[in-house]
């Protein structure tokens, strides 16, 4: 393949855009990367420096945060300065807190910065979050967004966590829901917005499958477009 296939996939937290963006990854075999694991890790070093709220503070923690992010047996890896974090950056704490840590300037700064260096040195990828088709990456091949409604998207949440052993009411996790949706649309730098030419998938209603279709069938489409090869297994 001469040209990287960049497919951005955004939309708000618990509308499928991790199992959604992995199995079209998988099919593909693209790299995958999960760019909300970022913010929650600096999230996590914020709250454990006892720098919420002092900003300068994060932007320092963010700045000497070198970042290594991996997809490995479904799970995406993440360590700064070799210390993995992966299994503390999914916490109730860091739920609560990363839209704010999220919203300052600098720190999607440094961030964007590194996802466009992962995405550029691969051969195909399938990048998610908030803003990867409207500023990590305005000019993706493919772009996505995935949306569905509070109460599937709390759901599916709660389904998640309990089956990690770990209760929430859902009236919880909604309220957390609608509050990081709040603060991510509303925020001045890269909100989340659909890009104008991101294709509307609705995860309310369609299976798992029918999403990743939709998406491959895309994919086909652009690639015979620019005359690029795309094996689907
Ligand atoms: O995708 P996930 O729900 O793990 O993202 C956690 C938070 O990280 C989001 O609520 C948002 O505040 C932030 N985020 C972001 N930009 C991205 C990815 C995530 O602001 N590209």
């Amino acid at each position: 393949m001469s040209k990287n296939l960049i497919i951005a996939i955004d939309g708000p937290a618990g509308s499928g855009k991790s199992t959604t963006a992995q199995l079209v990854a998988q099919k593909l075999d693209f790299v995958y990367i999960d760019t909300g694991a970022m913010y929650r890790a600096i999230t996590y070093l914020a709250i454990r420096n006892n720098a919420l709220g002092n900003k300068d503070k994060i932007i320092e923690l963010a700045a000497n945060s070198n970042i290594d992010l991996k997809f490995e047996n479904g799970v995406t890896c993440i360590s700064i300065n070799k210390e993995d974090l992966t299994n503390k950056i999914r916490t109730l704490d860091v739920n609560k807190n990363v839209s704010d840590v999220s919203k300052i300037e600098e720190v999607r700064r440094i961030l964007v910065r590194k996802q466009r260096d992962i995405g550029s040195k691969t051969t195909g990828v399938v990048m998610e979050g908030r803003d990867i088709a409207t500023v990590v990456f305005p000019n993706a091949d493919i772009k996505i967004f995935l949306t569905a409604t509070i109460d599937k998207r709390a759901k599916r949440r709660a389904k998640e966590y309990a089956e990690n052993g770990i209760e929430i009411p859902v009236t919880e996790i909604k309220e957390n829901l609608k509050n990081r949706d709040q603060i991510d649309s509303n925020r001045e730098v890269s909100p989340l917005v659909k890009a104008e030419d991101a294709i509307v998938v609705d995860t309310s209603y369609v299976s798992i499958e029918e999403q990743v279709n939709i998406i491959l069938n895309k994919v086909k489409k652009t690639a015979d477009n620019l005359g690029i090869d795309v094996k689907i297994n």
